[in-house]
């Protein structure tokens, strides 16, 4: 897809938010549970042993999930990613992908996982119809690796789910690693090392206040620009245009031809203003942005007998009222907005 085809936030028909903004990409997350316990994400002491999860008649139906998303198709959106919690923790997740691909409208697929459980899904996968895996790995370092997985470790699996997934086709291949200072970036180049000239594309992300529970510091954020340079020193980059308008990641090229890196930096470069994703949690509630504080619920009404219309109705009254720029308000140092009761990043998916 060239720059000038790809779907824009401002294109001038259709459906707009407050800002202007069209809907064009949905989130599903498919499970809250996780088998990691990041704790940038869902924290050791608030989930425990004890911790009640999602029970599996509270989340949605992958018919539901399917009904949801085909209406938000007649309302803009092109792109899915499925996310959670660990969305290969939900069985039969392939059934999944086979319905959510074979929706005309749907130009791409993709899943975010830490990694651990695929490569004994990604043929079957692939099979489905999924395109592409982002695969969240913060670092190559066992011990580092091991903190920040919250005491799971599950390193090797994740390298030979990125393996696996290569043989499949699921490409190309993301790495995610979010960076906090003193956790590891230290190991940032390594990293990048590891991935370059192998056609995985190894992203940065800055570590977000997603919820209330990750106790989030400004000070452990790294700045893209900081990294941009201790890798660029190393290995000089040249940047790229983006792909299409609203692209989260800023990407470079290494100059000896080593492939591609990025960087997301909803920190210190919010990009809101871009920002087409809505985000549906397990449990059925539609977010339309990663720092909600509310929601609209779908799950009752779509077990009511709610009809295609009033779901329309409901969708498309979300997306005109919505006019969420978390990100720029951080940026311009709103308290309000930091303080502000939000939805997990487990709940409501990355
Ligand atoms: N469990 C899957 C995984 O880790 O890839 C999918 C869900 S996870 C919530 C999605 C993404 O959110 C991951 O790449 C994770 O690193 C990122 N994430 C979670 N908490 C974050 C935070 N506080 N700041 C930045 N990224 C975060
Ligand atoms: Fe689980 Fe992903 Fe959150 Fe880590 S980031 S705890 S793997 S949902
Ligand atoms: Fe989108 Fe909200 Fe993130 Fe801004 S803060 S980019 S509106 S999800």
């Amino acid at each position: 897809m060239t720059a000038s085809d790809a779907p824009t936030a401002r294109a001038p028909a259709g459906l707009r938010d407050r800002r202007g903004r069209m809907l064009r990409d949905l989130r599903i997350s498919v499970m809250d549970r996780c088998n990691f316990r990041c704790p940038y994400c869902m924290p050791r002491e608030t989930f425990h042993e004890t911790y009640r999860f999602l029970g599996s008649h509270e989340r949605l139906s992958f018919d539901e999930i399917v009904r949801v998303t085909r209406l938000l198709v007649r309302l803009g959106v092109r792109k899915l990613r499925l996310t959670g919690g660990e969305p290969l923790l939900r069985p039969n997740l392939t059934d999944l992908i086979g319905d959510l691909t074979a929706i005309e409208g749907i130009e791409d697929v993709a899943l975010t996982t830490n990694g651990t459980l695929l490569a004994k899904h990604a043929f079957e996968l692939r099979a489905a119809g999924l395109q592409r895996v982002t695969v969240s790995l913060d670092s190559l370092d066992p011990d580092v690796f091991m903190r920040m997985s919250g005491g799971f470790g599950g390193l090797e699996e994740a390298l030979g789910g990125i393996e696996q997934a290569r043989r499949a086709g699921l490409g190309p291949i993301k790495v995610n690693a979010v960076v906090q200072r003193g956790v590891n970036d230290h190991t940032v180049l390594e990293l990048v090392e590891r991935f370059r000239g192998t056609g995985v594309i190894v992203r940065f992300i800055e570590y977000m206040d997603v919820g209330n529970r990750n106790h989030w510091r400004r000070e452990a954020v790294v700045p893209s620009r900081e990294l941009l340079e201790r890798i660029g020193a190393r290995w000089p980059l040249a940047p790229l245009e983006p792909a299409y308008r609203g692209e989260v990641a800023e990407r470079y090229t290494f100059t000896d031809g080593g492939g591609e890196i990025g960087f997301i930096s909803s920190v210190t470069q919010p990009f809101c203003g871009d920002c087409t994703r809505a985000r549906l949690s397990s449990d059925g509630v539609l977010y339309s942005c990663l720092f909600a504080t509310h929601g609209t619920p779908l799950r009752d009404r779509l077990r009511s007998g709610a009809s295609e219309e009033d779901l329309l109705d409901a969708l498309r009254a979300l997306w005109r009222e919505r006019a969420d720029n978390y990100s720029e308000q951080r940026h311009q140092g709103a308290q309000a907005a930091e303080g502000a009761r939000k939805v997990e990043m487990f709940y409501i998916g990355g």
